[in-house]
């Protein structure tokens, strides 16, 4: 496929695919070449209005729905977006840069979250509380909590859409959600697919535009019940205000900045395989992505030179092209932003023993980077750097290990590698974390939770705990 085969992105309200005409429109570039591909509407007032009555109409039909037949859309769509992600996963890459290899993955498991939320939701089934009356009849029936308003990133710009569209319209809510507007298409792919599934006309609605005007205008509408993002916890902060403003629940996915304690009896030769696949995957442009290496005292050295020595190997390069391991960051903001960190770190006093320039004019790729003995004063030690960029320390003893680990006010993901049940025990019950994955990476998945704790954000986007996050119990007594 070449630039030109990128079709129009459009807006979807109340069932009906709007394109760019009349309206204002921000560009979409190819972040590989710089290249503007397409553009995307700007949702007017009228359209945001449109797309909140059409949201609140579509949740009392998609309300009424049986969950079976609810679960049954749901999972044409899914087997729709694993027919379909070879093209869709085309479009990701050109719009996103992450290699093709990983654009089919992630659009193939979208379908993966609709099917299993499409179950999960028939299995939302309350309870029936004893009663100390004779005759008296207490039941607790979760219900829908209603219209929910969606903002996502561009970095995985269609997991993370699927995520939050399949655990509300699993529960029976509606939805308006404003993707990333780097990345339309790998957000719009989902609602043509639910579109052409037969969802009924309002319960999903796609909007873009300037990202504070929109989340401001949807947040503080009395039809939206529930608020979901994910992206950095500045923004987060600001939405989770607006919407505790107007006692709405929110679901916060926010910046993380995960630390990965080594131990000097851990296999070396996993725990730079394992990391190097977690760090670099779609250019370190994740919030679970490791990043403070900790190193016990004794293997410092060796596991930087081994782990500089596979990063410098890493094929870089366009997306479209199959032998490539790494593509571009996804936008022109990120390159500065990285650089400048890592020569705020060198300056700081880091050694930096790969990496750290730009690849190329065109395009906006970076090395991967490791940067060692980063002092804690360093921007980097404490800002995400949310890109392809490992900082490490040593550490003497496991109380050094977990007072690291815990130094920030991030708590998203956190990574171990050691042999010792004892060391093993000690982080599952010490570090301050979301999620941790001991020699092993975490993997996230529809069935398993997926957040943070402290500056990371609060409420689920995996699991059961997602689809209740979508729900209301309401108590019924019955005389
Ligand atoms: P940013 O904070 O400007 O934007 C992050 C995302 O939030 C974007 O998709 C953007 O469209 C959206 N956004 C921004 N302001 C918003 C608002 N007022 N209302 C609704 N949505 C809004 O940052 P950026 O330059 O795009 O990315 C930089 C940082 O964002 C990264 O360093 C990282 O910390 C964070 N980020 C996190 C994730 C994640 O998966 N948690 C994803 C992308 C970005």
């Amino acid at each position: 496929m070449v630039d030109q085969d990128y079709p129009a992105p459009q807006l979807f309200i109340a069932g009906r695919w709007i394109d760019a005409v009349g309206r204002d429109t921000l560009p979409v570039l190819n972040p590989a070449t710089g290249d503007e591909i397409g553009r995307v509407p700007v949702a007017t007032t009228a359209d945001l209005d449109e797309a909140l009555d059409a949201a609140a109409k579509g949740f009392r039909v998609w309300r009424r729905m049986s969950a079976i037949d609810r679960s049954a859309i749901l999972r044409r769509a899914a087997n729709l977006l694993r027919e379909r992600a070879p093209v869709l996963g085309r479009l990701t890459t050109l719009e996103q840069g992450k290699p093709i290899a990983q654009a089919i993955m992630e659009m193939a498991g979208c379908g993966e979250y609709f099917d299993w939320f499409a179950e999960e939701g028939r299995r939302a089934y309350g309870r029936v509380v004893p009663s100390r009356q004779p005759g008296v009849r207490h039941l607790v029936i979760p219900e829908p909590i209603g219209p929910v308003a969606a903002f996502t990133p561009w970095n995985f710009p269609a997991t993370i859409p699927s995520r939050k569209i399949g655990a509300a319209l699993g529960a029976g809510c509606s939805m308006v959600i404003k993707p990333a507007e780097e990345t339309p298409w790998s957000a719009l792919a989902l609602a043509r697919a639910l579109d052409d599934a037969g969802l009924p006309k309002g319960v999903l609605n796609v909007v873009f535009g300037i990202p504070a005007d929109i989340s401001t205008y949807l947040i503080t509408s009395p039809i939206i019940r529930k608020v979901t993002f994910t992206g950095s916890t500045a923004i987060g902060k600001q939405l989770a205000r607006l919407a505790a403003d107007r006692m709405k629940p929110a679901t916060m996915e926010l910046g993380g900045h995960a630390p990965v304690l080594i131990f000097d009896d851990a296999d070396l030769d996993t725990a730079v395989a394992m990391m190097m696949a977690a760090k670099f995957r779609n250019a370190g442009q994740i919030c679970i992505a490791p990043t403070r290496f900790y190193l016990q005292n004794s293997i410092h050295d060796r596991f930087c030179t081994a782990f500089s020595a596979a990063a410098s190997r890493l094929i870089i390069g366009n997306g479209m092209d199959s032998t490539v391991q790494m593509g571009p960051l996804a936008n022109p903001r990120r390159v500065p932003a990285l650089t400048s960190m890592i020569s705020d770190a060198v300056a700081a006093g880091a050694t930096l023993a790969c990496g750290g320039n730009p690849v190329s004019n065109a395009g906006f790729f970076l090395q991967p980077t490791v940067l060692t003995n980063v002092p804690d004063t360093a921007r980097i030690m404490s800002e995400e750097p949310f890109g392809p960029v490992i900082v490490t320390q040593s550490f003497d003893d496991l109380d050094d290990a977990i007072a690291k680990a815990n130094r920030l006010p991030f708590g998203l993901a956190s990574y171990a590698f050691t042999r010792s049940a004892k060391i093993m025990r000690a982080l599952g019950d010490e570090v301050e974390t979301g999620m941790i994955g001991i020699n092993f990476p975490v993997l996230t998945g529809p069935e398993t939770p997926f957040g943070g704790v402290k500056d990371s954000g609060h409420g689920s986007d995996g699991g059961p705990e997602a689809l209740a996050g979508c729900m209301v119990n309401k108590y019924i007594v019955e005389g």
